[in-house]
């Protein structure tokens, strides 16, 4: 069983539907309320979980309700919460997500994600000394516990997988450290903006991989430039589809399989969670992947 250590966020999506979005100073009638837990950081390590890693959060929750559905979720998809540490006097992370008129509009809180800092790191050591076989990261927790998880990482030698999403521009350090690096193609254009895909590909072979929604997944191999194709799927929903990707190239790479067949992997979950509504209710489990290679 690969050993994988997620660092990041986790919240508590507040979804409305309404057939009309609200403008400033108006009220509407909506039509139905519903929380989900969401947050990149829990999003991956639940996906990761159902695909058969052992997997061990590293996070924050408030002292308010949502902490102990946030707690919950994590234990019902096994997720160890040891190093899930609430923070007095805080809220849990939100999203405010309203569904109008065909899309969404979002707020997002980041609250207790925020104290997910360098000093929680280095306390949380012993999960690192734990033989991780990898350390998933997203940006959705302060820019210097992502260094900071970078350095320790490299120090230990501990594959490090970075999404960098949300999209921000990302120090040289950072870049040197990780082991694999998954923008969206959005997001790759913020990272490298000096460059095209292709260049920042060829800079970084076997390193950078850039997902390209229902296209696939592109990447160099030191060679020639690949792109692995996703599969044809009936797309219902693709909230947690780059989670989804992310959590199964994680494990397979853990696991020991190649590159190549580690991405295909990867797409093979994640083109199946696209086929359900929200983030995690699409994440498949390892034997629905496997029936389907
Ligand atoms: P994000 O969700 O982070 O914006 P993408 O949209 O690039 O990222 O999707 C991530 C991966 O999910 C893709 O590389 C692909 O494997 C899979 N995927 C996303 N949308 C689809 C789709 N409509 N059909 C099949 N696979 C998809």
């Amino acid at each position: 069983m690969a050993k994988i250590i997620v660092v990041g966020s986790s919240s508590i999506d507040l979804v409305v539907t309404s057939s009309k979005r609200p403008g400033a100073g108006e009220t509407v009638l909506g039509e139905s309320f519903k929380t989900v837990p969401g947050g990149k950081g829990a999003n991956q390590a639940v996906a990761a979980a159902r695909l058969g890693a052992e997997v061990t959060m590293i996070g924050r929750v408030g002292d308010d309700h949502f902490a102990e559905e946030i707690l919950n979720n994590f234990k019902l998809n096994g997720v160890s919460i040891d190093y899930v540490e609430p923070v007095t006097h805080m809220e849990s992370g939100t999203a405010h997500i309203v569904l109008a008129e065909g899309d969404n509009s979002i707020v997002v809180i980041k609250a207790a994600n925020n104290e997910v800092t360098p000093a929680y790191i280095d306390q949380s050591m012993n999960a690192f000394h734990g033989a991780a076989d990898m350390v998933m990261i997203q940006q959705e927790i302060p820019e210097e516990t992502v260094t900071h998880v970078s350095r320790v990482c490299n120090k230990l030698g501990i594959p490090l997988l970075l999404n960098p999403a949300p999209a921000r521009p990302l120090e040289s350090e950072v870049i040197e450290n990780a082991a694999y690096i998954t923008p969206n193609e959005h997001e790759a254009k913020i990272l490298f903006s000096d460059l095209t895909v292709s260049e920042a590909l060829r800079k970084y072979p076997n390193k950078l991989f850039v997902t390209e929604g229902s296209k696939g997944v592109r990447y160099f191999d030191g060679m020639h430039e690949v792109l692995v194709p996703s599969y044809k799927v009936e797309a219902v929903d693709t909230t947690g589809a780059g989670d989804t990707f992310n959590a199964a190239f994680a494990v397979a790479l853990a696991e020991g399989k190649p590159i190549f067949e580690s991405v295909r992997f990867a797409n093979r979950a994640a083109s199946l969670s696209v086929t359900k509504f929200g983030a995690q209710g699409g994440m498949p489990t390892r034997e629905e992947v496997e029936a389907q290679l």
